[in-house]
Parts: structure tokens; sequence; C-alpha cells
């Protein structure tokens, strides 16, 4: 049996304005591309170019996994989302200049011309330096998707708890995909979408963890860094497993309710 990876990005002048993965059987193959121009034209800007692509994979060469839990810790500013999220990366052992680097990237736009990648930023989580290949487009994951009951399972959870938005649901997949490599320590994101100001850390030990007011409302500015252990790393396997296998989410973590904001005393308390 066939699965189809959908893959569709959207442009306006050479910029990225928005994108979308989907990995799934050739009946639903209309209903999602309807779904996808949708989303591409109604992005902040209308797009100049959009591009599809649908390849067909094996069946046999899916991996099914379970979905990150899924955590949302309100903030009531950008810089006290950016002080819990700064947190969390700490906790993983991460150094702050190694954190500030992140942070810097993603406020400045990530490219040599300050303007948003279409993929994500892969950055040695020691020294801080960028080891993806092209700086400019950067590595983006494809080849993930829910299973229909999964897909259902997590609507309805996110939706008891006060949380849906289908960015989740996408960005949860990617997210899993992304700490299911042990090379990943940890990964940070907000959107390039100026109307979408929750961003995200995430690892296989900590889980999703969503972040309100990452960034302010009407920036354009957003990205990924994907926080990698340089040792035994091999570089070109690690960008084949994020493009290019067939990821299948079959079980979904946990969803917890919202935490209010901790005014700006951090994860420890005090
Ligand atoms: P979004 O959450 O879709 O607004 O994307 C925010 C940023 O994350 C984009 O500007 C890209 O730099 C990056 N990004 C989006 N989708 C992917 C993906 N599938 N893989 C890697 N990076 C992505």
């Amino acid at each position: 049996m066939f699965l189809y990876s959908i893959r569709m990005r959207a442009s306006s002048s050479n910029v990225h304005v928005s994108g979308a993965e989907h990995l799934l059987t050739g009946d639903r193959i209309e209903e999602v591309l309807t779904d996808l121009l949708s989303q591409a034209l109604s992005s902040y800007t209308t797009p100049d170019e959009i591009w599809v692509s649908i390849d067909p994979i094996e069946a046999n060469s899916v991996t099914c996994i379970k979905s990150l839990h899924v955590r949302t810790i309100a903030s009531s500013s950008c810089k006290e989302a950016h002080w819990t999220a700064r947190e969390i990366l700490e906790s993983h052992g991460i150094s702050l200049k190694v954190i500030e680097r992140a942070f810097q990237l993603l406020q400045s736009g990530p490219t040599p011309e300050g303007t948003n990648m279409r993929g994500a930023i892969i950055m040695d989580v020691f020294t801080g330096e960028r080891i993806e290949p092209d700086i400019r487009r950067g590595v983006r994951v494809s080849r993930i998707d829910y299973t229909e009951d999964a897909r259902r399972h997590l609507e309805k959870e996110l939706n008891d708890y006060g949380i849906y938005h289908k960015r989740v649901i996408d960005a949860l997949g990617i997210a899993t995909k992304v700490a299911n490599k042990v090379e990943t320590v940890a990964e940070l994101c907000w959107s390039d979408n100026p109307d979408y100001t929750t961003g995200y850390v995430a690892s296989k030990e900590g889980g999703y963890v969503r972040v309100t007011s990452m960034k302010e409302s009407g920036s354009l500015r957003g990205g990924r860094v994907f926080f990698v252990n340089p040792e035994g790393l091999d570089l070109e396997q690690y960008i084949h497993y994020l493009e290019r296998q067939p990821v299948i989410i079959n079980r979904i973590g946990e969803i917890f309710p919202l935490l209010p904001s901790l005014g700006g005393r951090g994860l420890r308390g005090g």
C-alpha cells in the first residue's frame, strides 16, 4: 500500500509566508489539497507563489510514534515568556550564551539578509554554532502526520482544555518528530505569523511546552532552532531523518491544563 507525502509552501517576493506537511492515503488527497490552498491564500499576506508536491511513500517504511505531552504556560508579557523559555532550555543543560544566540537569531531574522527561513536552524548545543548546510533555507521537517484516530483524539483533548488551534496540531507533529531523534536536546520555536504569538520549547523528556506571548503581536519575526548534541552526530543522516523518514503519530501524549502566569518568578518558584 502507498501513502502520499504532500508538502505545501507559499512565498511572497521570495519570502516564506506559509507551509504545511502531510502523509496520507490517496483518497484524502483532494480534501487536503483544498485545505492547503485555503491555508496558503489566507496567510497574513497574499502569496505570489504556491508550491505543492505529492510523492508516493511505501507504507512499510513508516515509523509510528506517540506525540509529546502538551503543557501551556501563560505569560503576561513577552519578557516573562522569554524568561520562562530560557529557564526550560537551561534545565536541559544549555548554556545562557547559546540560548541568547538562538533568541537573537529568531528576533532579528535568521538569514544573512535578516529575513525568515522556511526551515529550521540546527545549532550545536555546546558552541551555538549553526551547522545546517544552507543558512538561508534551513532544514524543513517533512513526512509527518497523525492517523485519523489520533488526530481526532488530539482535537478533542485540545478543545476540552480550551487550547485548540490548527497550528498546535501541526507544530506538535513537527516537534514530536524532531524530539524523537536522540541527538536533539531541545527545540525553540515561535511563528512568523504576526497574529500568532504563542511559541514553544520542546524536548523528549520535557514534552511540548507552549508559552504564550513569545513575541509582540504584529511582529513578522519567527523561526525554529533545533539544539543538537554534536557528539557522534551524523549530520547528513540526521537531516535525512527530518526531511525524508516517514513518521506517523498513532498515539497521543497527555494534555495538561493551562498553567497561569508565573509572574516572572520562573519555573523554580521564588
Ligand atoms: P510557523 O510555525 O509555520 O509559523 O513557522 C515558523 C518558522 O518555523 C518558519 O518561519 C520556518 O522558519 C520554520 N518552519 C516552519 N515549518 C517548518 C518545518 N516543517 N520544518 C522546519 N522548520 C519549519
